[in-house]
C-alpha cells in the first residue's frame, strides 16, 4: 500500500483516515514588460513560455532552475492550516502588518 509522509511535520499520513493535501509551487522570473504596466497578461505568460521552451534546449539546467522552478509537497491536514496562514514563512509580527485585504 502507498503511504505518504507528510514534507513538513515528517509524519506518516494515513490515507483511511485523514486527508492529504498536495501544495504545488510555481516560482519563476517575473518579466515584466518593458514599456507598458498594461501589457495583457496572456501575451506576458507565452513570452515566459517562450524563454522557458528555449531554456530547455539549454545544457545548463542551473540556468533554468533559476527562471523557473516547480516544487510539489505532500502535507497533512495540520501543515495544511499551518501553511495557508503563512504559506511565504514570514515571521508572525511582521505579518500582522499586512494582513488586512
Ligand atoms: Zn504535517
Amino acid at each position: 500500500m502507498l503511504h505518504f509522509t507528510c514534507d513538513c511535520c515528517k509524519r506518516v499520513i494515513d490515507p483511511e483516515r485523514e486527508l492529504r493535501y498536495v501544495v504545488r509551487l510555481e516560482v519563476y522570473a517575473a518579466l515584466d514588460p518593458m514599456d507598458s504596466e498594461l501589457e495583457d497578461e496572456h501575451d506576458h505568460l507565452q513570452e515566459i513560455q517562450d524563454i522557458l521552451d528555449r531554456l530547455d534546449d539549454a545544457e545548463d539546467e542551473r540556468i533554468s532552475d533559476d527562471v523557473y522552478q516547480q516544487k510539489r509537497y505532500d502535507l497533512c491536514s495540520k501543515c495544511r492550516n499551518a501553511y495557508l496562514k503563512n504559506p511565504l514563512g514570514r515571521v508572525g509580527l511582521h505579518e500582522l502588518g499586512f494582513s488586512q485585504n
